[in-house]
């Protein structure tokens, strides 16, 4: 059996973890890397592939602009470090796709946005309208309102979602992690 090649697919959601983007000591986007990832995205949509990005690194550019201590936040704290955060990750992604010319539009979703049917299809035809476009959209759940109990915490899911909402056909999970484990690994010793 073949593998498959990245050329054979045509909707592609591409999750960027926050360890990836973020160098956590500076407190700065990793440059350099992400640079070489928009290189690779800006090939794919030249040759005419919808790519999608589902970006975290809101909380932790947030904490590092704000000068916040390590250590755990409380519900307001990562929301109002959120709101920080997230308006400097758009200029980012903004400003590297802008160097190939490529547009690129922000999508703030909540847990409710996708699993409620009207605004599910609402904010489906929206990114549709994007990649019609021709834009990029640059998606994250929207932090500063998202509540522990009603959230998705975690953009591997709300990525999944995205992927099945736009009918993709190709999920890459950027990450740190080494694969799929049956519990986080950071927090559980006994997690396979
Ligand atoms: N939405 C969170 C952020 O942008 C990230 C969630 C995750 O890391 O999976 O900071």
């Amino acid at each position: 059996m073949s593998h498959p090649r990245l050329n054979d697919f045509r909707r592609i959601v591409v999750k960027v973890g926050s360890a990836l983007l973020i160098d956590s000591t500076a407190g700065e986007v990793k440059a350099a890397w992400l640079s070489a990832l928009v290189d690779d995205v800006a090939a794919l949509h030249k040759q005419g592939k919808d790519v999608l990005i589902v970006s975290s690194g809101s909380i932790a550019l947030g904490r590092s602009r704000l000068k916040l201590p390590r250590g755990t936040l409380k519900l307001e704290e990562s929301q109002a470090a959120a709101a920080v955060g997230q308006i400097e990750l758009a200029r980012i992604w903004s400003e590297v796709l802008a160097a190939h010319g490529i547009g690129t539009g922000q999508i703030l979703v909540t847990l409710q946005d996708t699993e409620e049917r009207r605004r599910y299809l609402n904010a489906r035809s929206t990114i549709g309208k994007l990649l019609e476009w021709r834009a990029v959209p640059v998606i994250n759940e929207n932090d500063t309102v998202a509540t522990n109990e009603i959230r998705y915490g975690d953009n591997d899911r709300l990525a999944a979602r995205v992927a099945t909402m736009t009918s993709a056909d190709l999920l890459i999970l950027l990450s740190d992690i080494d694969g799929l484990y049956t519990a986080p690994p950071g927090a559980n010793p006994n997690a396979r």
